[in-house]
């Protein structure tokens, strides 16, 4: 598997496009523990990126995932725009200089993004956030990220990811808005682990597809 900033521009899109998709679904999560913006938030954020990306063409792939990063802090509100911001301005700059990106490079991108929400929102895994389901899909790809078998690998990793998701329904916020209703935040789904895990299942669809058509 190999991608050109061509190729990572259309994983961006397919991104943007199933958190569109997702805009009520997650507005709807974020309401029941939250303030019911979250999937406004992101879908402004990522239609922007967008807009961006169309705007100028980038062929340095770090460059590229520094730009969404920008985009992000500067037109989502909320918590989740500097920590989705961090997370792709640290992924690019991990990826400066690269015309091209292989798995190994695709798997680097996720750790450091992971890496960027950790340092910027100071959660760990349980706390009903983000990390929830990026930390369990980041865990099996740098795992095995030299199996000659990248498909089930990251299929995996997706699966791992929503089950992570689907764990925040079963523990206590310990961050961000949620948080304020302590016990009564059991029950819910997160918002922000919902999020990330649908961008994932975007990124991989998209990717396995290229891989397909390649
Ligand atoms: P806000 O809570 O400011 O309205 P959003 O609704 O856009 O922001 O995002 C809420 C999501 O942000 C939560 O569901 C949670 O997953 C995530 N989140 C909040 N604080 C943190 C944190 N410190 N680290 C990681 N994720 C967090
Ligand atoms: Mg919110």
């Amino acid at each position: 598997m190999t991608m050109d900033a061509a190729g990572l521009v259309k994983i961006i899109e397919a991104v943007a496009e199933k958190i569109g998709e997702n805009r009520e679904f997650l507005t709807e999560l974020d309401s029941a523990i939250g303030d019911a913006d979250h999937g406004i938030n992101m879908s402004k954020g990522f239609s922007a990126v967008v807009e961006k990306l169309h705007s100028q063409k980038i062929d340095d792939c770090g460059a590229i995932l520094k730009t969404v990063g920008m985009t992000l802090v500067s037109t989502v509100g909320g918590a989740s725009g500097p920590l989705y911001g961090t997370a792709f301005m640290k992924a690019g700059q991990a990826m400066v200089g690269k015309s091209s990106l292989d798995f190994e490079d695709f798997v680097t991108i996720l750790d450091q993004a992971l890496e960027g929400i950790k340092y910027r929102g100071k959660a760990q895994r349980g706390e009903k956030t983000i990390i929830d389901s990026l930390e369990p899909a980041v865990e099996i790809l740098k795992n095995e990220k030299t199996s000659t078998d990248k498909k089930s690998v990251m299929e995996r990793a997706l699966n791992a990811s929503r089950d992570g998701m689907e764990y925040t329904k079963n523990i206590i916020a310990k961050k961000g808005r949620a948080s304020y209703l302590g016990e009564r935040s059991l029950g819910h789904q997160d918002p922000g682990a919902t999020s990330c895990y649908l961008m994932l299942e975007a990124a991989i669809e998209k990717i396995k597809d290229m891989c397909k058509s390649a």
